[in-house]
């Protein structure tokens, strides 16, 4: 297995590119502002299965209609962040810079079991950030992609227009379970681990002050 992070756009959303090297199947997830050229250099002596989406907001699809028109693969987001991704901005959140909208193929569900090549990942639902946050977990290889729920040492912003900060600490909670030595790669700066991250089980009373 093969993890890229292709850090880009105004808040350096990170882009990544997920590789089963025995295979060379890859899966492409969260394709930000300004990612699509280096993915499509990346990907192509790749099969590509699918852009997979942690949650709708638009530094994290900046680029996803370009790639998919591309790439010529289906798009998967929850149902609850899909119209968002649809209509960039529907959420309320204001756009800065203008993104196309791309109907989804197909709705992410908690517990759904994806397979990449011989790479098997399942989704978390983890809604707090948005209503249709997911993670991304490979349990195999000890891997979690994590978009905007969990940061190293922080987590996504609970004030936008569509976030509940309730669902927020439960979800953080529900990854506290994972093995500490998963290694979790966020929407936003450097891979961390679980059991690096302390105050997920009390994010509440670490946050709100
Ligand atoms: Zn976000
Ligand atoms: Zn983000």
């Amino acid at each position: 297995m093969l993890i890229t992070a292709f850090p880009s756009g105004p808040f350096a959303t990170n882009a990544y590119l997920l590789k089963c090297e025995q295979t060379g199947q890859a899966a492409i997830f969260d394709p930000a502002p300004g990612s699509a050229e280096d993915l499509k250099w990346a990907t192509a002596k790749l099969g590509v299965q699918g852009i997979f989406l942690t949650h709708s907001h638009w530094d994290h699809i900046g680029d996803l209609a370009e790639l998919k028109k591309h790439l010529d693969v289906p798009v998967y987001v929850h149902a609850l962040d899909s119209v968002n991704v649809a209509y960039p901005g529907a959420d309320r959140l204001p756009l800065m810079m203008p993104v196309q909208g791309v109907e989804p193929d197909g709705f992410l569900e908690e517990g759904q079991q994806i397979q990449i090549g011989n790479l098997l990942m399942k989704v978390v639902h983890t809604p707090g950030h948005t209503p249709g946050g997911v993670c991304f977990y490979l349990k195999e290889q000890a891997v979690l992609i994590s978009g905007d729920t969990l940061f190293k040492g922080s987590m996504g912003n609970i004030s936008f227009p569509t976030a509940n900060a309730d669902a927020m600490w439960t979800s953080l909670k529900k990854l506290a379970k994972l093995p500490n030595e998963t290694k979790v790669y966020p929407g936003h700066g450097e891979p961390t681990m679980i059991g690096n991250e302390h105050w997920l089980e009390n994010a509440k009373e670490v946050f709100i002050c």
